[in-house]
């Protein structure tokens, strides 16, 4: 449970240089992975996106261990590749401004979360009001909510909360179809290819964060 956890009291408190030995001074976190399972993401994502660091967040103490793992090795076949991805173990419902600062990352992608289905459990699950307005918080202007799923019931419950968070706009069917992100999360996770080869479905909702009123 969260008290086994660590996370920095602040992000100027987290030490970066382990997770990204080679590139750390370099730059900041920009994208996250939320809930990264074992990783697949992270490392199609990779090359696609040299200059930016990329970080996966995962709860469970053997995944997050599996992925870094995989970092591991694959930084070690491929010289001066995959240095840019690294994964941490975190429950990212709770400490995520513990992590990264006002307008910090340029995307963040939620594949497959638990859907959490009974009624009493929808609480738990990884969009909900307060939640958005800390994704809201980390997201920099006009950066990007990608989420992907394949329960139905799910991806209508994104849609309404983020359709009714007065920071938040959908991106058009159009800017999904030219958008390398969304092909990259609909191919690559290992629940989505899971759900490939079940046949089953896949919805998207891709997500840009507006300029916060003056107001605010
Ligand atoms: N995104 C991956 C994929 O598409 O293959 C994994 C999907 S899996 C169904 C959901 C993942 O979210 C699990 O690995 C689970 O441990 C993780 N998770 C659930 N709640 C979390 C939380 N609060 N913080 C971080 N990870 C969480």
């Amino acid at each position: 449970s969260d008290h086994r956890l660590d996370y920095p009291r602040s992000p100027s408190e987290m030490d970066w240089s382990k997770l990204y030995p080679e590139t750390f001074d370099k730059s900041k976190v920009e994208i996250a992975d939320i809930g990264c399972g074992y990783g697949g993401l992270l490392i199609k994502l990779s090359p696609e996106f040299p200059q930016s660091l990329i970080l996966g967040m995962e709860i469970r103490v053997q995944v997050t261990q599996y992925v870094q793992d995989r970092i591991i090795a694959l930084r070690k076949t491929h010289a001066e590749q995959y240095q840019n991805i690294a994964v941490l173990r975190s429950n990212a419902m709770k400490f995520l401004p513990n992590f990264f600062t006002k307008g910090q990352l340029s995307k963040i992608f939620f594949c497959f979360p638990d859907p959490h289905f009974k009624q009493r459990k929808h609480k738990a699950r990884i969009v909900t009001n307060t939640l958005l307005s800390e994704y809201a918080f980390v997201l920099k202007e006009g950066g990007v909510i990608y989420t992907i799923t394949d329960v139905e019931d799910l991806h209508n419950w994104m849609v309404q909360h983020l359709d009714e968070h007065p920071l938040f706009e959908r991106l058009s069917k159009d800017w999904e179809s030219q958008d390398k992100c969304v092909e990259i999360m609909y191919n690559s996770t290992e629940e989505g290819q899971k759900v490939t080869r079940n046949n089953g479905s896949k919805w998207i909702a891709c997500y840009k964060r507006l300029p916060t009123p003056d107001d605010c």
